[in-house]
């Protein structure tokens, strides 16, 4: 046991994300100082927010919801460079859980019939062996009691051309490129597209556009955070 307990410390050390400190066996991720200073939005209209003003006029989005605000070096970006970049899965188990307790007080969150991830580039999977949106967004399907399908949406271009494209295009990423593999998964569903964190939305605009050439689809937005302008 004490050897199982260790060998699991090697993955998930107890100290928290954030200041380092030594956790509590009942913490998990922060330590409760750190978790009081994470910046939740806590929104209260699911229908028109700043995450579906970002799509105004460019997709139809049926709702949308953000659960924290990002800016550099605060709480949320340690957190998400830790989900990203430091094997730290666990983290959007954290999250998704925690995010969890604010949107099921939103009874119009829900009419759902899947989650979908935005897809990772092929070289970024290969590099880090998952994507930092799979734990997350397993998490979440389960309390939403819907499918979580990974695969339904893929990348189908890498960005290696992007250093000679014009700063213009590489905004528009125009060199990205999404494609449904299996349309009629998706067919007169109301899909969840879920993400990290959102600044422009060019992104997620490009996934929408390729969702929305399945019929009868309604799309929603949810991602972990915001960036919020300074
Ligand atoms: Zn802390």
């Amino acid at each position: 046991m004490r050897f199982f307990k260790d060998f699991i410390n090697i993955f998930y050390p107890n100290l928290c994300v954030n200041c380092q400190k030594h956790l509590y066996q009942s913490e998990k991720v922060l330590c409760s100082n750190c978790v009081n200073e994470v910046p939740i939005t806590d929104l209260k209209d699911i229908e028109n927010n700043f995450i579906t003003n970002i799509f105004y006029g460019k997709s139809t989005i049926e709702k949308g919801f953000c659960f924290l605000f990002y800016q550099k070096n605060n709480i949320t970006q340690k957190l998400i460079h830790n989900l990203k970049y430091k094997n730290r899965e666990d983290i959007g188990v954290f999250l998704a859980n925690w995010m969890w307790f604010y949107l099921k007080k939103h009874q119009n969150f829900s009419g759902f019939d899947l989650v979908i991830p935005v897809p990772l580039h092929k070289s970024k999977f290969k590099l880090r062996g998952y994507n930092q949106l799979t734990s997350f967004g397993e998490t979440l399907s389960k309390k939403l009691n819907v499918a979580f399908l990974k695969n339904s949406l893929v990348r189908v271009s890498k960005s290696e051309t992007q250093t000679f494209k014009s700063r213009f295009d590489r905004f528009h990423n125009s060199d990205t490129k999404f494609k449904v593999k299996d349309v009629s998964a998706l067919e007169g569903k109301h899909v969840l597209l879920i993400d990290d964190v959102v600044t422009t939305g060019a992104t997620l605009q490009v996934c929408c556009n390729e969702l929305q050439k399945v019929k009868n689809i309604k799309i929603s937005i949810l991602t972990m955070a915001y960036t919020k302008k300074t």
